[in-house]
């Protein structure tokens, strides 16, 4: 799936900066950017792209005359906006939201996401070019985010929606051998610190259950496994009848 991100009329260079940085960050493939205000190879937009620099050099950044040009070999564009239709009936301003479009977006195998300038946004000629209109839920009493702001979280979307690669992917998880492990260790311990049959049974279920609940590691799995045997040992040397009796 390739990913364009398209900035028509941007007018500030920080804001620019950011963008570079978030198109590295979120591996976009291309960043349009359409008839811009500013000078996008300024040094002040580098300063603020840091190391998204990278991204730029790499001839990824490209500057367009018209939307058009920009669209043009992309199968599914979404213009953004953070004003749009409730009920006057202005089709062109009917939005979906971002949730909405990132289903959409994974049956299509080149997208572009088109944002506006900081002081109008789109134009509703603008808009009308675009396949559909988004929109990043927010409070409707001032919708309006910041440009880097909104690219940053529609990038962010798309990158979790369309499953890209994670750092956390690396981390090994635990297998089905320890967790049969950690089980019988749950047995034992609820044998161990139980009353009675249907608390061995609640206590067993329980803890169980508990440990699939969570994504363990296979280290977090591996001291967890340590601890609970620990535990048991410790309580096969002074059961808690002894204790029970004694305070009893
Ligand atoms: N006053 C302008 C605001 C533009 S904000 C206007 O009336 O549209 C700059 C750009 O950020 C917008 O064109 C849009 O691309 C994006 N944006 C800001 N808030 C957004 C939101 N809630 N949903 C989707 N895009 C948004």
């Amino acid at each position: 799936m390739k990913l364009k991100v398209v900035v028509v009329g941007i007018e500030g260079e920080i804001n620019l900066g950011f963008i570079v940085r978030l198109c590295r960050n979120f591996a976009v493939d291309e960043l349009a950017i359409v008839k811009p205000s500013i000078n996008p190879w300024s040094e002040e937009v580098r300063r603020f792209a840091a190391n998204g620099v990278v991204f730029m050099d790499s001839g990824r950044v490209k500057v367009y005359e018209s939307l058009d040009e920009a669209l043009k070999d992309v199968a599914l564009s979404a213009c953004t906006s953070a004003v749009v239709d409730v009920d006057s009936g202005d089709m062109l301003r009917k939005a979906v939201n971002f949730e909405e479009f990132v289903n959409i977006a994974k049956n299509y195998n080149s997208i572009a996401v088109v944002f506006g300038r900081e002081s109008t946004g789109l134009t509703r000629d603008e808009i009308a070019k675009c396949d559909l209109l988004v929109h990043i839920d927010a409070n409707p009493e001032y919708p309006v985010l910041n440009l880097s702001h909104a690219v940053a979280i529609a990038l962010y979307r798309l990158y979790k929606g369309l499953e890209k690669p994670s750092v956390l992917n690396q981390v090994e998880k635990v297998d089905e051998e320890m967790i049969r492990l950690i089980d019988r260790y749950i047995d034992e311990l609820s044998g161990l610190v139980a009353r009675d049959e249907w608390h061995r049974q609640m206590f067993s279920i329980m803890f169980k259950r508990f440990v699939r609940r969570v994504t363990l590691s296979k280290q977090e799995a591996g001291l967890l496994l340590t601890f609970i045997r620990r535990i048991a040992r410790r309580l096969k040397l002074e059961p808690l009848e002894s204790e029970h009796s004694s305070s009893s």
